[in-house]
């Protein structure tokens, strides 16, 4: 704020981080009026670019490159973001109000906002450095992982969540076989229901994966420095030509302690996207953030929070009034479905599910006390998706006897 109660939209911005949330928080500011110079600092090679196709159409050879990128290259000299490549942070001074670069240097700010997102999480057992041992976080990754995939070649997958999945059912689109293999007792264990699991796994066994449940992993062997294998903790080894280890992801936090910043399995941000320091802003996977439906402070990893959480900042550096907070929601293609998730199924002390699991339509509805729809996870439903976030936003009760009859619409029922 100015003297005279104006914002001042002339300060220097520095993004740390030019992913979903760091590219699109920057074309923000500028839609929301920022005239001061924005610097967009990332550590990759490439511009922003949109991760969820790296285990779908990309990974499957239905997407090209240019496809991925957030905007076209040009965008950001058009709208005069400063937009640096191969620029890694080192460390931040908030007292100073630097960053300094990987290669040296410091550039100085007004207002720094870290976009810097999440690492996957590696295992730490013997063989993990083995060559084919790979993760999928980066379009270099990716790269690596398309390059292990074709007829004749066998990849594990340890991890039975989201991106697991995903990679598992792009891998048997190139012919590759697939084994996924999960610690818990079914997959998707710690991020959907039982029915959701059940219908994944038996979709996914339809086409050609095969599932080791219940299933530790002691390490990779090979041979030549090259992976062979997957060893259980029983002793059993799966043999494959490429594992890629999908057991979640964790915040990058350094930069955000390094400037003081509170963490907690996650960098700490208001509804508003402020850290506990003055002047420095945490948007995107690397936060853990207010989730007000919810009345609860949580972690989100999806594109949707990315990009709430860029208007969130542009519009509180820009003066705006806060845009309303939104309903979480995520999505995931594997074969030919579409499953869409609103909401979080935290106070759920019911099910209802909705549709035939065995004809792949059918949605699985959360409800809490007062039969108030917590979360919806829908297969090839949208319908169900659109009226099921809806119900999540306005809180409004529903008759569990019409949400669960095929003859009543989704309409009627969330009238
Ligand atoms: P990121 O996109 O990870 O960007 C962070 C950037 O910061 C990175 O480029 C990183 O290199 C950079 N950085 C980190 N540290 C530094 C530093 N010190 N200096 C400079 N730069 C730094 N979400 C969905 O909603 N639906 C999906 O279907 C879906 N599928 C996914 C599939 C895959 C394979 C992956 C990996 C993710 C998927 N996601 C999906 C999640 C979604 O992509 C992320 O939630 C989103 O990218 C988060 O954006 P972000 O900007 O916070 O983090």
């Amino acid at each position: 704020m100015t003297d005279t109660g104006q914002t001042d939209l002339t300060g220097r911005i520095v993004i740390v981080g030019a992913g979903h949330a760091g590219g699109s928080a920057a074309a923000f500011l500028r839609q929301y009026g920022w005239t001061g110079p924005i610097t967009l600092l990332g550590e990759e090679p490439i511009a922003p670019y949109k991760r969820p196709p790296l285990s779908k159409a990309w990974l499957k050879g239905k997407a090209d490159a240019d496809s991925l990128a957030l905007r076209p290259a040009s965008f950001y000299i058009e709208q005069s973001i400063d937009l640096r490549l191969s620029a890694g942070v080192a460390s931040v001074d908030a007292a100073a109000r630097t960053v300094t670069l990987d290669h040296g240097g410091s550039i100085s700010w007004d207002h720094l906002i870290l976009a810097v997102g999440a690492t996957a999480r590696r295992l730490h057992i013997p063989g993990a450095d083995l060559d084919g041992v790979l993760e999928l976080r980066t379009a270099a990754d990716a790269e690596k992982l398309k390059a292990a995939l074709g007829p004749g070649k066998r990849l594990a997958v340890i991890g039975g969540g989201y991106v697991g999945l995903e990679a598992a059912a792009s891998a048997r689109a190139l012919g590759a076989e697939a084994v996924v293999i999960e610690r818990e007792p079914r997959v998707l264990a710690r991020v959907a229901c039982d029915t959701l699991s059940t219908f994944f796994q038996t979709y996914h066994q339809q086409k050609g994966v095969t599932f080791e449940l219940d299933a530790g992993v002691e390490a990779f062997v090979g041979q030549d420095g090259h992976i062979g294998g997957v060893k259980l903790a029983s002793g059993r080894v799966i043999d494959c030509d490429a594992a890629l280890v999908g057991v979640g992801a964790l915040p990058n936090e350094s930069l955000a302690r390094l400037a003081g910043c509170a963490c907690d399995h996650g960098i700490v941000v208001d509804e508003a996207t402020r850290t506990s320091v003055p002047g420095v802003y945490a948007i995107g996977d690397c936060t853990r953030r207010p989730l007000p439906l919810y009345g609860m402070m949580g972690r989100l990893e999806s594109v949707p929070n990315a990009l709430e959480q860029a208007k969130q900042v542009a519009s509180l550096l820009c003066g705006r009034p806060a845009p309303p907070p939104e309903t979480p929601w995520f999505w995931s293609d594997q074969y030919d479905i579409k499953l869409q998730i609103a909401g979080i199924p935290h106070h759920a002390v019911s099910i209802i599910v909705r549709g035939d699991p065995g004809s792949a339509k059918f949605a699985v509805f959360h409800l809490d006390a007062e039969n108030r729809v917590q979360a919806v996870e829908a297969i090839n439903a949208p319908p169900e998706f659109m009226a099921g976030r809806l119900l999540v936003g306005n809180r409004k009760p529903v008759a569990p006897d019409k949400l669960s009859d095929m003859s009543i619409s989704m309409k009627e029922v969330a009238a």
